[in-house]
């Protein structure tokens, strides 16, 4: 067989998937669409876009999302390299300037020997040659027939929205302050402090403002079907006047200096460039209208002159029947040489995303050579992940998941101290996780 891969889509999984199979020797031809045909969400012909929060999660020892961060890097993950270069000040989270990440690895990407690119759409599957689907959640609709045909299933997906962006100069510093919550982290967080009158007036607003029309309008009014952590801004808000002061909008662990207390609520921006001219506002992921979000979003304190750079959109994403389909290896089923990658298998994130992809490129190899699948164990993050979406017995509601230590293998030992079980958790993690990495079996030469 051909020492060769294909591999479509070049974002966070079909790039991490491409890197790991180039530094095995492996010939690659990674297929992007970009820029002849763009998706709704992606606007930059770079590959690995960063479409939304420019946040890859937390950092912070203890956190779920920090261990599979953790486990990449022993990988040599391209994209932790690139968000390593790239990175901007975010408190415990790991924030990148969302150009130079996806320029760093684009350079990386179409610099290597072993890898050729074809930037075109590819709507048919050659079930004879191995090959890696990471075209993510806005596949586009020629290959999610093609997708549909070899796997006999339809598609599951559910509703998503991305939060604006802000221009620095245009915020009122006499109102905002610079703060990360309960001082955590190296960064600062801009934060926009409401009273409790101001508050009551924007969740007014917000509740009332009118909505931009989605594709697929019926089913979104009849599903809202939204994965529960990237809930629209509006939807959270209607749930009931306070849901958003216990969400993103938790004054919690911020002293307004003004005043040298506690906001009624807050929303927090982000830094979104290394030049800190962009910043996202946290949580604030919406389907309103462009005018609506410009109306409404400027009744935050310190954003009334507020200039945006990108409004929220909203949007679908696809993911396959996993338990159904795919092996914990990312290996369909029904057809050894196709493997899965990223957002399609039904994890939720870049950085899952990206490992889900590094899995994938890793068992293409070992396909090729016609060695055993690699599936981590439940003790790693990778292996937990792996194994939750490709778990035979989810019959039914299958949903799009990401870190966490509900999926982990349980501890021996009962940790009563949840900080302290996490960071037990995390620490038998990366041991299991470098111990099969690390040997002869799996390690780039
Ligand atoms: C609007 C939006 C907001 C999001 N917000 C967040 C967020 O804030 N935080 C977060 O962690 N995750 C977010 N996500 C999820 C995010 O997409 C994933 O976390 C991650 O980008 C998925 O990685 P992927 O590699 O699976 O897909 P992608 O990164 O989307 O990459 C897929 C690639 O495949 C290409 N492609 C598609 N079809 C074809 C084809 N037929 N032929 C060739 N190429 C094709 C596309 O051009 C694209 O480059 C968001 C997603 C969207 C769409």
């Amino acid at each position: 067989m051909d020492q060769e891969v294909n591999i479509i889509g070049a974002g966070f999984a079909g790039s991490e998937a491409a890197w790991q199979l180039a530094n095995r020797g492996i010939k690659v031809n990674l297929y992007d669409m970009k820029p002849i045909k763009m998706s709704s969400a992606h606007q930059s012909e770079n590959f690995a876009e960063v479409v939304c929060s420019n946040s890859l999660g937390s950092q912070t020892e203890g956190n779920a999302s920090a261990l599979i961060k953790q486990e990449l890097k022993i990988l040599n993950s391209l994209v932790m390299e690139a968000a390593e270069f790239t990175k901007v000040p975010a408190g415990g989270a790991l924030a990148v300037d969302r150009d130079k990440f996806s320029q760093y690895v684009t350079d990386k990407i179409s610099s290597h020997n072993m890898i050729t690119v074809h930037r075109e759409e590819v709507t048919e599957i050659d079930i004879n040659k191995v090959t890696i689907i990471a075209t993510g959640p806005l596949t586009s609709k020629g290959l999610s027939e093609s997708i549909t045909k070899i796997t006999g299933e339809e598609y599951f997906h559910f509703f998503d929205a991305a939060a604006p962006i802000v221009e620095y100069d245009s915020l009122d510093f006499n109102i905002i302050f610079k703060q990360s919550r309960y001082d955590k982290g190296d960064g600062f967080y801009l934060n926009c402090p409401f009273d409790k009158e101001q508050y009551q007036n924007f969740w007014d607003e917000l509740t009332k403002a009118e909505l931009a029309p989605v594709k697929d309008f019926d089913e979104y009014e009849t599903n809202k079907n939204f994965f529960e952590g990237c809930m629209p801004i509006e939807v959270l808000a209607k749930r009931g006047i306070d849901t958003p002061r216990f969400g993103p909008l938790k004054p919690v662990g911020l002293t307004d200096p003004r005043t040298g207390g506690r906001a009624y609520a807050v929303v927090q921006l982000r830094q979104d460039n290394a030049a800190a001219s962009l910043y996202n506002l946290v949580g604030f992921q919406t389907q309103l209208k462009w005018g609506e979000q410009k109306r409404v979003f400027r009744m935050i304190p310190g954003l009334e002159n507020a200039e945006f750079v990108r409004f929220g959109v909203m949007h679908r994403n696809a993911y396959i029947n996993s338990p159904k389909l795919l092996n914990a290896n990312m290996q369909l089923r029904k057809h050894p040489n196709i493997f899965i990658a990223g957002l399609l298998t039904g994890v939720e994130g870049y950085i899952e995303s990206c490992a889900m992809g590094a899995l994938a490129g890793i068992n293409a190899y070992l396909h090729l050579q016609n060695r055993e699948a690699l599936v981590f164990p439940k003790t790693t993050m990778m292996g937990a992940l792996s194994r939750y979406v490709s778990n035979p017995e989810i019959t039914t509601n299958f949903q799009p998941i990401n870190s966490n230590w509900g999926i982990m293998q349980e501890l021996d030992e009962k940790i009563r101290d949840k900080k302290q079980r996490n960071i037990v958790y995390t620490q038998r993690g990366v041991k299991d996780f470098e111990l099969i990495a690390n040997s002869s079996l799996y390690a780039i030469n």
